[in-house]
């Protein structure tokens, strides 16, 4: 059965007790957008309190999560722990987790069966670089990642991906439909070389998704959700781009 769009939304460093006000407009919006899932994952610091305030109208999720349950890891926050304050979700292998704290696609890997432990939704981002582009390995970037991120036995229910091209990332670029389509097919075709199991599982766009592209990118050839960085932290915008989910041509 083909699964409802996942429209994600990514604060990254961002976001107050203030801000919980946000989610609760979401969440009271997300009744009238049945046609999408809505994910929104906070800072750590936020997640009980919006798992408290959103009462499940919405899912709420991480944005990292350490492969082990506990111990020794200043500063790490596990999968489980998580878990425990109500997430749904996390995020693993952002580009900007990637470049900032020199993540690699094995611990990434080992990332998203943390979350599967601990019965997250493990949402695993890929994407090249704009020198990659430039020089062509975009795919062949994308594909080593798919192959080292993703654990054997992804499926629908527990994973998504999410391609995000590093240079669209919070930069106002996009990607053009036809090149979010040609790696969109491309990361299907590598999922399935690693198992059958993952032939439901969404594939995200992200990278500057807003609502004036985001009908045209929800519509393109085996997109099955955004995630969504500098429009998800208010909520008219991120529901916009929700709704958009459903618009027709
Ligand atoms: C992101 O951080 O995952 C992202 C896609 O950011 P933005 O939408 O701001 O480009």
């Amino acid at each position: 059965m083909q699964m409802k769009p996942l429209i994600a939304g990514n604060w990254k460093m961002n976001g107050l007790s203030g801000n919980l006000r946000e989610v609760e407009l979401i969440a009271a919006a997300a009744g009238s957008i049945p046609h999408a899932d809505i994910l929104i994952c906070p800072p750590a610091t936020l997640v009980a309190r919006a798992a408290q305030v959103t009462g499940g109208r919405i899912a709420i999720g991480g944005q990292d999560c350490h492969p082990e349950a506990w111990g020794a890891f200043t500063g790490d926050i596990s999968a489980e722990m998580l878990r425990d304050s109500g997430a749904q979700a996390v995020i693993v292998g952002h580009s900007e987790r990637r470049q900032c704290h020199g993540e690699t696609s094995e611990l990434v890997a080992r990332k998203a069966q943390a979350a599967w432990r601990a019965g997250l939704l493990a949402i695993i981002c890929v994407g090249e670089s704009e020198s990659e582009r430039s020089a062509g390995h975009h795919l062949n970037v994308c594909e080593l990642q798919i192959a080292q991120s993703v654990p054997v036995g992804a499926r629908a229910g527990t994973t998504a991906v999410a391609y995000e091209p590093v240079w669209a990332i919070g930069t106002g670029r996009t990607a053009s439909r036809d090149d979010i389509a040609a790696m969109h097919v491309h990361i299907r075709k590598c999922l399935l070389n690693l198992s059958e199991s993952t032939k439901a599982v969404r594939i995200l766009y992200g990278g500057s998704v807003k609502p004036a592209n985001a009908a045209e990118i929800l519509r393109t050839d085996e997109v099955g959700g955004a995630l969504v960085g500098g429009a998800s932290l208010m909520a008219d915008e991120f529901c916009r781009i929700a709704e958009a989910a459903f618009e027709r041509p």
